[in-house]
């Protein structure tokens, strides 16, 4: 078999695809067992033909390919891939490259330098900071928060890398009411305990109350970490980080900003002052599936203290410093060893953009949130829940019929889901279920806010009926 009628065939296949994804059902409730008798049975004791492998896997998995990248997609914090993305990630797949060193990919490895670099300028960040490419959010959480683990216990005395947490020093981790659930995910694989946390009360739109955080470390007299948040997953709002940093610096201690989608706000001029502060962060973490419009899997970790950053991540000899002008080797920044070679697609998307188109596609995103919450609150029974600061909007309906609101959201919500024009999912927000709209795709226009909030309005009115 060679590879360019595989590849030739393949490519077919994915135009195709990617040429009709706006015309089909956006997601569609798909049994699991249909899923599984479509492409499961026993493993071939012989090898077939790639070809055939291939058009098999296309033609059976279709049913169960969701249209997360298509323009009407708004479930969870979802972006789709921007053409120069896709295509660079086609190549990545090709190259084969390792980025876990340099000596296995110099392109690898200064592609993610140069990325890491252009958006420390982007963001505004602190010039100093280092970064390493990683799965995503999640990762990138646990990164900095190993990083901010390593450095206060080093400041307290203690090397946690070496001897572990047995017996350390106590540090007191400190985040808010409305944390991703990622912070407690990464609080509990780094020995730091989910539970074991002060968690600070939040305002109506889910931000930290810097006031309710000055008063709680007054109370606490141990080294803190402190984990705040750029872009609540449902409101989209934005803590005061401008205001936060200054108490978490008063003391000893380490100040995170999950960023996954939020920091992008920091890349356009009408969105900036969100983030304001944000270079006062000791640590952020940023994805790239999500606002940057990349395939999967892309985030960022970025480290003030680039000691703290490499002796929590490095393979090699702890406090190993790669010194200025050497070749960087990628693994000293992340919890892996091999990697993929992500650079390529964040580099492609970003030269694809440019500084403009980045903060164009952010704006668009935010007017296109706007829109729909305005045409949806044309019916008496949506109430918009927050404040549509950024890309994200929780809707509520109501029944005239008097019916228990979080029920008739759900069944709101399911007939939206099963319709297929557009997806949305559910949440709770302060005790009540709401319908989460996130705009994060790079080619969703008005037509398709449009679109959806019509088939939105249409499938409330027929929950109503029935
Ligand atoms: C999405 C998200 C995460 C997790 O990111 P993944 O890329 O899904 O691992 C963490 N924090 C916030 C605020 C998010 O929106």
């Amino acid at each position: 078999m060679n590879h360019e009628e595989l590849l030739k065939n393949t490519f077919q296949l994915a135009t195709k695809f990617l040429q009709g994804m706006s015309d089909r059902p956006v997601g569609r409730p798909v049994d699991p067992s249909s899923m599984l008798s479509a492409l499961g049975g026993a493993l071939p004791d012989h090898g077939e033909d790639p070809l055939a492998v291939i058009e098999d896997l296309n033609k059976a998995a279709d049913p169960g390919i969701v249209a997360t990248a298509g323009p009407r997609y708004f479930g969870f914090v979802t972006g789709g891939s921007l053409p120069a993305a896709v295509a660079a990630e086609w190549l990545a797949a090709a190259w084969d490259q390792n980025a876990g060193l340099y000596v296995l990919s110099p392109a690898a490895a200064v592609v993610e330098e140069i990325v890491g670099t252009w958006l420390i300028d982007l963001f505004g960040f602190h010039r100093e900071m280092s970064f390493g490419f990683v799965t995503g959010g999640t990762m990138a959480n646990f990164t900095c928060l190993g990083a901010a683990r390593h450095a206060l216990f080093r400041d307290a005395g203690w090397d946690v890398e070496r001897h572990g947490l047995f017996g350390a020093p106590p540090i007191t981790v400190v985040t808010s009411e409305e944390s991703h659930v990622s912070i407690f995910a990464s609080l509990q694989m780094l020995g730091l305990g989910r539970e074991r946390v002060t968690r600070i009360p939040t305002d109506e739109q889910g931000r930290m109350r810097p006031d309710e955080l000055r008063s709680s470390l007054d109370e606490i007299d141990t080294p803190v970490l402190v984990c705040a948040q750029a872009g609540n997953v449902n409101t989209g709002a934005f803590d005061p980080i401008d205001r936060i940093a200054p108490i978490v610096h008063a003391r000893p201690g380490w100040l995170h900003v999950d960023g996954a989608f939020g920091t992008w706000a920091a890349a356009s001029p009408q969105y900036r002052s969100l983030v304001a502060g944000i270079e006062m962060a000791d640590s952020v973490s940023v994805d790239c599936h999500k606002w940057l419009n990349v395939p999967y899997d892309s985030g960022l970790a970025f480290v003030r203290d680039s000691r703290a950053h490499q002796a929590a991540m490095s393979l090699n000899a702890p406090y190993y410093v790669t010194g200025s002008g050497a070749a960087r080797d990628n693994h000293n920044f992340v919890p892996e060893a091999s990697r993929h070679a992500r650079g390529f697609a964040a580099y492609a998307a970003l030269r694809s953009l440019g500084r403009e188109g980045i903060a164009e596609m952010v704006e668009r995103c935010c007017r296109l949130a706007r829109l729909m919450a305005e045409r949806l609150a044309t019916d008496p029974g949506v109430r918009i829940l927050n404040e549509v600061v950024i890309n994200q909007v929780l809707v509520r309906f109501s029944s005239p019929s008097g019916e228990n609101p979080d029920a008739f959201t759900a069944a709101v919500i399911q007939r939206v889901q099963e319709d297929g024009t557009c997806w949305a999912g559910g949440t709770t927000w302060k005790g009540k279920h709401a319908m989460r709209i996130s705009v994060s795709n790079w080619s969703t226009t008005e037509t398709d806010i449009e679109r959806s909030a019509e088939a939105i309005l249409k499938c409330a009115a027929a929950a109503n009926g029935s």
